[in-house]
């Protein structure tokens, strides 16, 4: 992606089965090559992983103030997320 991916965009790389067409190519941009996997990062599910990567996204975006209330949203469903662990 010529820009960068922007949040919430699916990675025009990524495959039907979800797997990285560029994995071990030198194109592969340094920010995937560079990302370790953590267990948190990918908890124990699709869906988990997908949440962690919204709320990362949501954190990291130039204005997170200008949404409150889908913000709000996502920061309770990681509280809750977090919460099922303990
Ligand atoms: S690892 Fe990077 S380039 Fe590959 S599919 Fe994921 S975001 Fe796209």
């Amino acid at each position: 992606m010529p820009h960068g991916k922007p949040a919430g965009v699916r990675c025009v790389q990524l495959t039907d089965d979800n797997l990285c067409r560029l994995f071990g190519l030198p194109d592969r941009p340094a920010v995937c090559v560079n990302l370790r996997p953590s267990a948190e990062m990918c908890g124990e599910t699709r869906e988990e992983a997908l949440l962690y990567l919204e709320r990362l996204e949501l954190l990291t975006r130039p204005n997170p103030l200008c949404d409150n209330r889908n913000r709000d949203y996502l920061l309770e469903q990681w509280h809750e997320f977090k919460g099922r662990g303990s």
